[in-house]
């Protein structure tokens, strides 16, 4: 699972989030949603500490770090391990073939030969229905490939959780649901997730929970479908309205 206790980031005098607490337990599937600007993605960049959070603390899996202590880096790379990220541009090398571009994190990050990290990634292709652009470059592939490809990659090091970063929004919405079938089939795989997402379908089939943020906090949280029929807060009702 992952548990944010009290995190907060500035940027500046821009405070983008604030004492912000979430638990997503292991297993569990986590919608975030809210407006432009409210602080999703610097929220999923602190749980992995692609940004450094200016106070709080991140625990993924059996690894906790506190954000005003001293960080090791050990510590730091065993925390990026527990967390697979896929970004909303796929950020996948152009210049390795797909196959390589699973198998080489797995290599570099946990040591795997290249005949194991390369068997895997066919495993996981497979599992998607790429296998047969195994040996094609990305560039190859289209955007919903693509995407899926990225998936798998972050699969293939075996992380405690998943975080998306709208995994879709860049895609035509057809070629998005191939995505989020993926990720429905990852999710009832048992695997802890936190997407950010405007797929308000998508968050209230496969989400358990559903968390608002405006603002750099945490406005409403709760299940996904109560939520949608009936949001309690002024803000959340608006931004609602404005996406479904
Ligand atoms: P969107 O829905 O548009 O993706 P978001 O909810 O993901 O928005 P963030 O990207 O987390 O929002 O941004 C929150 C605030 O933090 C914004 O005011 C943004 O300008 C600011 N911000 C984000 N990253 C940085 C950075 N590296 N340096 C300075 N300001 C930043
Ligand atoms: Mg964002």
């Amino acid at each position: 699972g992952v548990e944010v206790r009290n995190l907060s980031k500035s940027f500046g005098s821009n405070h983008v989030l604030q004492n912000i607490s979430m638990t997503v337990k292991p297993g569990s599937v986590t919608a975030l949603i809210g407006p432009s600007g409210s602080g999703k993605s610097t929220l999923l960049r602190c749980i992995n500490f692609l940004e450094q959070p200016d106070r709080g603390t991140i625990a993924v899996g059996d690894t906790m770090i506190d954000s005003e202590k001293t960080i090791r880096d050990i510590e730091l790379l065993a925390l990026r391990r527990e967390v697979g990220m896929v970004f909303q541009s796929f950020n996948l090398f152009p210049h390795m073939s797909v196959l390589r571009n699973i198998a080489f994190p797995q290599e570099k990050i946990l040591g795997r030969s290249r005949e194991e990290a390369e068997e895997r990634a066919l495993t996981l292709l497979a599992r998607v229905g790429l296998k047969d652009k195994a040996n094609q470059h990305p560039s190859r592939c289209s955007g919903g490939q693509q995407q899926r490809i990225a998936i798998v990659r972050a699969l293939a090091l075996n992380p405690n959780a998943m975080l998306f970063d709208e995994p879709t929004s860049a895609l035509d919405p057809e070629i998005g649901l191939e995505v989020l079938a993926v990720m429905r089939d990852l999710a009832e795989s048992g695997m802890t997730m936190i997407v950010v997402t405007h797929e308000m379908q998508f968050a209230r089939d496969v989400g358990d929970h559903l968390v608002v943020m405006a603002d750099g906090g945490i406005i409403e949280e709760g299940n996904p479908a109560q939520i949608m029929s009936a949001p309690q807060e002024e803000r959340t009702r608006r931004f609602l309205n404005a996406v479904l």
